[in-house]
């Protein structure tokens, strides 16, 4: 591990109205096991409240590993304001009448280990990196706490102790994975100074709000327990996948993001998440929202190049003629479909993916790609009914189906072992 002494250094000139600050002790970080959730991505104003703030600039967009500067230290309860322009962030203490500009992106710790952000607790680190109009807000914090925040965001810890020990050491890995992965691009561009997104992107955490002693208790039982997998001489972490609900099977990567992912290489049959609340569900379209998501998803993702120019009247005008499935993958689910269009003389097939079709649409509404498609018959107008199973990509974990299995009595080690057979569990720390 990797100890950093952080510069102990005033600017004075811009503390003169401050000079009544405390000598500061030296202070170390352990960096490397901190992980950066990035937590906001646009705030216009920032409110950071706290006992015992310590305020630190760091160099601009740096990499985690330079030296970040001690600046200003305020005692007992107190509460900022932050603004950002572009490389520019301001720091405001109104009761004090103190306002400090920075370049650099600002650091802000408290000695108790707890801050507030917009009324909401987090642990250990803020750190506030200025956008062109806005603040953007990554929370650097220890990992195990981390997992201790997200067991009731993404789970929750009223499920068996076993089906949440499972859900928490994939959290882990996964966080891992992705530390390790913007790290090592940090190391080429420079650009990445976030590990993880707070929301469905990666793994949902509100900071420490929804922290309980069930959640905190699972977590030091797995403490360090992490999925690996041998790839290229080295035991690395697996990218722990999980979703809410498989519908009866997982998938592979390669059907969903059109990618293999080194430790998928199986998908298995879960007879647990039949009693999932989504399970099985509906979806009824009509012919103009799907020429709408179609002809907008078309232009988002760049494909509309590919046709003559003439084609993009297709989506405004023509009739939706049908759309049906046309392939499926191994684990059952929808892998292309075909919308077919017609005017008075012309049919036009065009073959969709049948995931991108689910993104056109909204992952929300269209929960899985594990569907079929019906014709209306009742309709007055054109509608298809989606007729589908399962909640979400159907890659790694199926959350509902653990669930079952620690309820059943399957321990964590097993739980594991049945969604992903391709890793093997260790303990790194
Ligand atoms: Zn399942």
């Amino acid at each position: 591990m990797k100890f950093l002494q952080i510069g102990l250094i005033f600017i004075a000139l811009l503390f003169s109205a401050v000079s009544h600050a405390a000598r500061i002790p030296s202070y170390s970080l352990k960096l490397t096991e901190r992980v950066r959730v990035r937590v906001s991505e646009a705030m216009t104003k920032v409110h950071v409240r706290g006992f015992d703030l310590k305020f630190y600039e760091s160099p601009p967009y740096s990499p985690p590993f330079q030296s970040d500067r001690l600046f200003y230290q305020a005692s007992r309860l107190t509460e900022w304001e932050v603004q950002c322009r572009p490389n520019e962030v301001i720091l405001i203490q109104p009761i004090k009448h103190l306002q400090i500009s920075l370049k650099g992106p600002l650091l802000i710790e408290s000695e108790a280990g707890f801050l507030s952000l917009q009324n909401h607790p987090y642990r250990d680190f803020l750190r506030i990196y200025p956008n062109a109009t806005s603040c953007e807000v990554v929370n650097e914090v220890d990992l195990e706490k981390y997992l201790d925040g997200l067991v009731n965001a993404e789970f929750s810890s009223r499920w068996s102790e076993e089906a949440i020990a499972s859900q928490i050491i994939a959290a882990r890995t996964y966080a891992l994975y992705q530390m390790r992965q913007a790290r090592a691009k940090s190391k080429k561009n420079g650009s990445s100074h976030f590990d993880l997104d707070s929301t469905i992107k990666d793994q949902v955490y509100d900071g420490a709000i929804r922290e309980d002693y069930r959640a905190s208790r699972a977590v030091e039982r797995t403490r360090g327990m992490i999925l690996m997998i041998y790839e290229k001489a080295n035991w690395v972490p697996l990218k722990a996948f999980y979703h809410s609900s498989c519908g009866g099977q997982t998938e592979l990567p390669q059907n969903v993001w059109g990618q293999t992912i080194p430790g998928f290489k199986h998908t298995v049959r879960c007879p647990f998440c039949k009693n999932s609340p989504t399970f099985s569900w509906d979806l009824s379209l009509g012919a103009d929202e799907i020429r709408a998501a179609v002809s907008h998803g078309l232009q988002e993702d760049g494909l509309m190049k590919a046709f003559p120019r003439s084609y993009t009247t297709i989506f405004r005008s023509w009739m939706i003629a049908d759309l049906r499935v046309s392939e499926w993958d191994l684990s059952g689910r929808a892998e292309k479909i075909v919308l077919q269009l017609k005017d008075a003389e012309n049919v036009f097939r065009l073959p969709i993916s049948a995931s991108r079709f689910r993104n056109w649409i909204g992952t929300a509404r269209m929960r899985s790609t594990s569907f079929e498609i019906v014709k209306n018959p009742w309709g007055q107008e054109k509608t298809w009914i989606i007729q589908g199973r399962g909640n979400g990509h159907g890659v790694g974990m199926c959350q509902w189906g653990a669930k079952v299995m620690g309820e059943k009595g399957y321990k964590m080690a097993e739980i594991l072992h049945y969604y992903y057979p391709d890793a093997v569990l260790k303990k790194l720390w």
